[in-house]
């Protein structure tokens, strides 16, 4: 077995490091900032693909698929979304290879095969996906169009981190457009919700809604809804955000219909993303210093069996045994694997599926085989039990909703210790250095919220949905304000 993992406290991000590749999730690869995502890393993706696939369709949305590329002229249609992305943007300029006449062995780019017109590999799909619906929507019977596609995007970033900020990320992008503005603004809060919802029934991730400031906002969106989680080391993360576009889009693109009542419009729109980023954050709500803690809900195996045995004879009659224990939870949905390999010991067994989060684990040997027993682990509390086998499919069932219910009041009391009212700003810096949440009175421009990033690294995180009015003076500058704002250090 490779050594222990870091201890969170000794250094959260090295942990985090340790954890994403020990626990087989992603590692680096030859590409700079591009990861490659390892199959059980891969596995906790499909959950949630499929989880939020079917919300999705759930809330009227189909998906379909846009080419990777944006060509250039498409891309800076939309000038504040093509100024936002201008410095992340890979361009591909050439579409030839061929053998390098000075260098034996070697391709270069073949001089002659410039593109005519460059292709903005897509950091996002607005431009793109608008250019297309022009050809779409004619009329008010066109409205609402409601599409979704799952799709990699590149944002060349500077600084990276496994799952939290990659250089190339999958993610689903969703683009509607509208007849009408409220229509607009009510999908865009609807995907919030959309968002809210997964984060915190199935990641058991609590998050706070809200609204971006405008310094924050997407580059293009008249607003941008947010969902923000807080994280074990007291950064918050950003964890999806959905757009109100305006009729930005339909403008640079010419996108209208003709309405009920006979007149040209422009079209409503939005757009709504969540990404590869949301495993990022599903380990560093919930994992701890023996390896990763994943929800039941999003487990690739909820429940791993491993025999205590000496000899072919007990591995059989165990083995017996255990298949149709097997087949019983899988009849009931739950995911099982039957650990049974005789090359590893069971104390490296109970090492790897500990570090690799399994939610619960049964050991079954040769004594439980007499006494009709089975012994259940549960990673999130460690707490063991002895149960007869014959209950074992009920235990299992009401232990998984058990575990999926600990781990969202676990985060949602480590937000509530971490979340600081403040009214001065030698409050605001005490607290930030604690971390976590600060909420706190801001006078509403631009100008504060950059002295206070520049002062303490603490951005606006969002102003919460739920906000109350309530007469206030700026943290910084003690102007008046009329409601308190979320801020944090962020991933
Ligand atoms: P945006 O289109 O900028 O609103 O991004 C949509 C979502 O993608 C954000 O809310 C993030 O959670 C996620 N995201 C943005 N940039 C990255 C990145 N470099 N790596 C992973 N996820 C990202």
């Amino acid at each position: 077995m490779s050594k222990k993992l870091t201890k969170r406290a000794d250094d959260y991000s090295r942990w985090y490091n340790e954890l994403v590749v020990k626990a087989d999730l992603a590692e680096n690869s030859a590409v700079r900032g591009c990861m490659v995502i390892k199959p059980y890393g891969f596995a906790i993706w499909e959950k949630m693909q499929a989880e939020l696939d079917r919300m999705f369709k759930e809330t009227g949305h189909q998906n379909a698929y846009f080419p990777l590329f944006v060509p250039k002229s498409l891309f800076e249609a939309e000038e504040k979304n093509a100024e936002g992305f201008a410095k992340e943007c890979a361009v591909v300029t050439h579409y030839r290879l061929q053998n390098d006449p000075e260098k034996e062995g070697k391709l270069r780019v073949d001089p002659e095969a410039k593109l005519e017109e460059e292709l903005v590999v897509r950091p996002t799909s607005e431009a793109i996906i608008w250019n297309t619906y022009k050809g779409w929507i004619q009329s008010y019977r066109d409205l609402p169009l409601l599409i979704n596609q799952w799709a990699n995007v590149v944002r060349w970033e500077m600084r990276t981190r496994l799952f939290l900020r990659t250089a190339e990320f999958l993610w689903q992008e969703g683009h509607t457009a509208h007849a009408t503005k409220n229509e607009a603004i009510a999908e865009a809060k609807q995907m919030q919700e959309v968002y809210a919802e997964f984060a915190e029934n199935f990641m058991a991730m609590p998050v706070i809604k809200g609204v971006k400031s405008d310094s924050e906002r997407f580059a293009g969106a008249e607003d941008t809804y947010t969902i923000e989680a807080l994280m074990q080391d007291g950064k918050a993360l950003q964890a999806g955000t959905s757009h109100f576009l305006g009729q930005n889009f339909a403008e640079a693109f010419d996108v209208k219909f003709t309405s009920k009542e006979g007149k040209q419009e422009h079209v409503w729109a939005t757009s709504w993303g969540v990404s590869t980023r949301l495993i990022g954050g599903l380990i560093m709500t919930h994992s701890d210093d023996n390896g990763l803690v994943l929800p039941p809900k999003l487990a690739p195996i909820q429940v791993v069996i491993v025999p205590i045995y000496k000899g072919e004879e007990q591995l059989e009659a165990i083995s017996e045994k255990v298949n149709k224990i097997v087949n019983d939870l899988r009849k009931k949905g739950i995911s099982v694997k039957f650990d049974s390999r005789d090359t590893y010991r069971p104390g490296a067994k109970f090492a790897e599926y500990e570090l690799k989060g399994v939610p619960i684990r049964i050991a079954i040997g040769n004594r439980d085989l007499e006494n009709g027993t089975l012994e259940i682990a549960r990673r999130d509390t460690f707490e063991k039990q002895t149960i007869n086998q014959s209950d074992v499919v009920a235990t299992i069932e009401s232990l998984l909703n058990e575990i999926q219910e600990n781990l969202f009041k676990k985060a949602i009391n480590f937000r509530k210790e971490n979340t600081t009212v403040v009214n001065d700003f030698k409050e605001f810096k005490k607290a930030i250095k604690k971390g976590g949440f600060i909420s706190a009175h801001w006078d509403g421009t631009e100008e504060t919220e950059d002295r206070i990033k520049e002062y303490t690294k603490a951005t606006i995180r969002c102003i919460p949905n739920d906000v109350v009015e309530e007469a206030g003076v700026c943290v910084l500058t003690g102007k008046p304000s009329s409601k308190r704002v979320l801020f944090a250090k962020a991933y």
